[in-house]
């Protein structure tokens, strides 16, 4: 089937227009500066990419200059919008209502705007997307697919905060994870390359601009890092992770900063950035380190650490592990980060072959032949994951 998938941001909006079996891309592309006044960048494979000033107030426009650049004689891949069976939407916070992704009808919108309060930023963009397709593509059915959903099969003690229990049966305070649709996808392809066992244990690193660890057995997810929202865990390119609450009672003390002030620090002025005071790309903090620059080595090696430890702490909990994916930006490309995160883990049988980890942006084995766990490099594909529940949701 060939499906539309849509993430929509506040102020920019990706498309990728593909085939949900196999995964062929026909055309993708990004709207940018909606309601400041707008740019498309449009791609099909094989040609020069198109680059358009098109006035985009809302998200109304940026979906219509999506689908008018689909169907230009030109520029375009199809003959009538007739040819996109479905859209599927990423949606980033689902709640606990939302196990599985799902077509988006009134009671889902509604299901949707209830998560706004724990997806403040995110849920409401997302929403614009979905109603701009709403308004645009009438009838063309939509599904969505939430960043939370795969992560809702963790048991009890590994979501509940440790905080009087009200706040959780009141109030949806409680470990809910992101990145799910990356975490199911390189973990269900991690499972297959095990060879499909009864039994598997997974430790899936989606190591980007943020980053989660999720532990997974037999497929379903047993715990990960983030929480209620996307800033726990360990240090990202500018969120710190984890941090002791006491941290911020005592600088809002000493500074005076309000609540969105630290937040706006803890989400946008830390992590690798605010340790090494140089840059929240790692391929920065890389030639910086490697100049010299001890913070930016310190931030590396603090973001290693970090991971190390969780990987322990999932590797304990699970009784063992069968294999560690690497996926997303860093997870993908970056040889040595992998290196030194496996490096010192052969007690737990985790032995990577430094020839073969000479990899970027392929999927491949990369442990040694002796190794008890496999260590797997995986590209993710959040956008197949997307069109795949589209396509099965819709075709039903
Ligand atoms: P996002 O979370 O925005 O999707 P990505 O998954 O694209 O982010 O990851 C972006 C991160 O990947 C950046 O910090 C970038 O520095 C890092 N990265 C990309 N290529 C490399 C590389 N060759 N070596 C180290 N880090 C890399």
């Amino acid at each position: 089937m060939k499906i539309l998938v849509i993430n929509a941001g506040s102020s920019s909006l990706k498309y990728q227009f593909m085939e949900s079996e196999g995964g062929e891309v026909f055309a993708k592309g990004l709207c940018e500066r909606i309601g400041i006044d707008g740019r498309l960048t449009h791609k099909v494979p094989g040609r020069e990419d198109v680059k358009l000033d098109i006035p985009m107030p809302t998200h109304n426009e940026a979906i219509q200059a999506v689908l008018d650049i689909m169907v230009d004689p030109e520029k375009g891949v199809i003959q009538s919008t007739d040819e996109i069976a479905a859209v599927g939407h990423r949606v980033l916070h689902g709640g606990a209502a939302f196990t599985e992704s799902c077509i988006i009808d009134d009671a889902c919108i509604e299901a949707i705007e209830k998560c706004i309060p724990l997806g403040p930023l995110h849920n409401p963009a997302n929403l614009m997307g979905i109603r701009a397709c709403q308004k645009i593509m009438p009838g063309t059915p939509q599904v969505a697919v939430f960043d939370t959903a795969f992560h809702m099969t963790m048991p009890p003690k590994a979501y509940i905060y440790a905080i009087p229990y009200e706040y959780y049966e009141k109030d949806d305070v409680r470990r809910y994870g992101f990145h799910g649709t990356s975490h199911r996808y390189v973990s269900a392809r991690a499972i297959d390359m095990l060879g499909n066992p009864a039994h598997s244990r997974v430790i899936s690193c989606h190591l980007g601009n943020g980053s989660s660890l999720a532990a997974i057995v037999d497929g379903k997810v047993m715990d990960t890092s983030m929480g209620l929202g996307p800033l726990a865990g360990f240090p990202m390119g500018t969120r710190s992770g984890d941090v002791d609450a006491t941290i911020l009672e005592y600088l809002m003390g000493r500074y005076n900063y309000d609540i969105k002030e630290m937040l706006n620090i803890l989400n946008k002025k830390s992590g690798v950035l605010g340790i090494s005071g140089v840059s929240s790309d790692f391929r920065d903090l890389d030639e910086a380190a490697a100049q010299g620059n001890e913070r930016a080595k310190l931030a590396l090696d603090k973001f290693v650490y970090e991971v190390k430890k969780f990987i322990g702490a999932y590797t304990t909990v699970m009784g063992g592990v069968d294999a560690i994916v690497f996926t997303a930006g860093i997870g993908e490309n970056s040889i040595d980060l992998r290196r030194q995160i496996c490096e010192g883990l052969e007690y737990m049988g985790i032995h990577m072959d430094a020839e073969k980890n000479n990899v970027r942006g392929k999927e491949c084995d990369v442990s040694a032949a002796d190794s008890k766990v496999k260590i797997f490099v995986i590209p993710t594909n959040e956008e197949l994951m997307i069109a795949m529940d589209t396509a099965s949701l819709c075709g039903k």
